[in-house]
């Protein structure tokens, strides 16, 4: 086993209060001059530069800044072909209603295996160029048994936090037959799927026409708790609509996008923070030149926040976490920690995962480096590469 001595960190974030020395004023447990020892992917030591132990080899990063890396917890990169035009035509007024989805299930099923593998590699390659180590990958373009299974079976080999969105949308070929798809995603599609899968997802939305209300979005989420999955809810996206309360009722780990949301939704949410976390997709009101979530309210009022990426074909083609960091301070109006954190620790929570989303002894060793002095730069210089994950021994 090598031990490695990651060394000349200019700025340390450990989102950990208990990490002696450190600067906690902004929840962000960060130290000056610092150093991690990192020893098979797990972090040893963390602590002054100049008190570091030996080690096998030395990274020296010169006066670089290192956070936690990114947790991406709500991500459909599982897919094939892209909507370039449909973007194009949404910038030239065409609203968004959900049915462009259609278009990547057709191009997803006509996909071979070794090309879809090819093409989340490459996705996966580039989130981790943008800092970001954890990423959780939602089904979603088969839409048939066999091509969700193998959708999850595929994003299986390269992430642990898989999701079965057999309820994404209605398959053009069930357009007539809710009731019968809703007994197919339930039923045969989660058997198969279950196995591959630790989540179930649903996009409840019943101002489409294409995704779910949301008493059959309890339906798709009661059938996945039952086969032993945890539950997230795509929810109050195009405007306002019952997932919030849905997935507080059923203690879902998350619910996502929550840009229209009514007094007691934010009260329930607020309830709730301990169980389900409110995750932001700013990315999606950017691409989709939408109005943005409320985040400032909501963390004023508790609620507790993740920030995500939601990089799909076609309401964010991006993968940058850092892109999301910069639009949830711009636009929503999140302090420059609170900001991190809900991209790191919060997107951690909201995958319940204790082991990622900060630096601490015992912990993965999921270092991300900034090329810059202070993690500020992440918002101060937005569309700027500035992050790597560290690729250590
Ligand atoms: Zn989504």
């Amino acid at each position: 086993m090598t031990a490695t001595l990651v060394t000349g960190i200019c700025e340390l974030v450990t989102n950990d209060e208990t990490v002696s020395g450190a600067d906690d004023s902004e929840g962000l447990g960060m130290l000056a001059q610092a150093a991690v020892v990192v020893e098979d992917g797990v972090v040893r030591w963390i602590g002054s530069g100049r008190a570091a132990p030996p080690a096998d080899e030395v990274v020296d990063l010169g006066g670089r800044a290192v956070i936690p890396s990114f947790v991406d917890s709500h991500a459909h990169l599982m897919f094939a072909g892209d909507r370039a035009t449909e973007f194009a035509a949404r910038m030239t007024g065409v609203p968004y209603d959900g049915g462009g989805i259609a278009t990547t299930v057709a191009a997803t099923r006509a996909a071979s295996d070794d090309e879809l593998r090819r093409l989340l590699a490459g996705r996966i390659a580039e989130l981790r160029a943008q800092g970001t180590a954890t990423v959780e990958i939602k089904s979603g373009y088969g839409l048939t048994v066999s091509d969700e299974l193998r959708a999850l079976r595929i994003a299986a080999e390269f992430t642990d936090e898989t999701t079965f969105l057999g309820a994404h949308v209605v398959p053009a070929e069930f357009a007539d037959r809710r009731v019968e798809y809703l007994q197919l995603v339930t039923g045969p599609m989660l058997a198969a799927c279950a196995p591959h899968a630790r989540w179930v997802d649903v996009f409840c939305e019943p101002r489409s026409p294409h995704a779910f209300t949301g008493d059959e979005a309890r339906v798709v989420l009661a059938a996945g708790r039952d086969a032993g999955l945890g539950l997230r809810v795509h929810g109050n996206q195009l405007g306002p609509g019952p997932g919030v309360q849905l997935a507080v009722q059923m203690s879902a780990a998350s619910v996502d996008h929550c840009t229209f949301l009514s007094d007691a939704d934010v009260d329930a949410l607020a309830a709730a923070a301990d169980t389900t976390v409110a995750t932001l997709l700013p990315g999606v009101e950017f691409s989709t030149r939408s109005p943005y979530p409320d985040g400032r309210g909501l963390i004023d009022r508790g609620v507790s926040v993740a920030l995500a990426t939601d990089c799909n074909p076609g309401t964010c083609y991006s993968s940058s976490m850092p892109l999301v960091i910069a639009l949830a301070v711009r636009e929503m109006r999140l302090t420059p920690a609170e900001a991190l954190r809900a991209a790191t620790v919060g997107g951690a929570q909201a995958l319940r995962r204790n082991d990622i989303g900060r630096i601490r002894v015992g912990g993965r060793a999921d270092l991300t480096a900034l090329d810059a002095p202070t993690y500020l730069h992440l918002m101060y210089r937005p569309g700027v590469p500035l992050c790597r994950v560290l690729e250590l021994p």
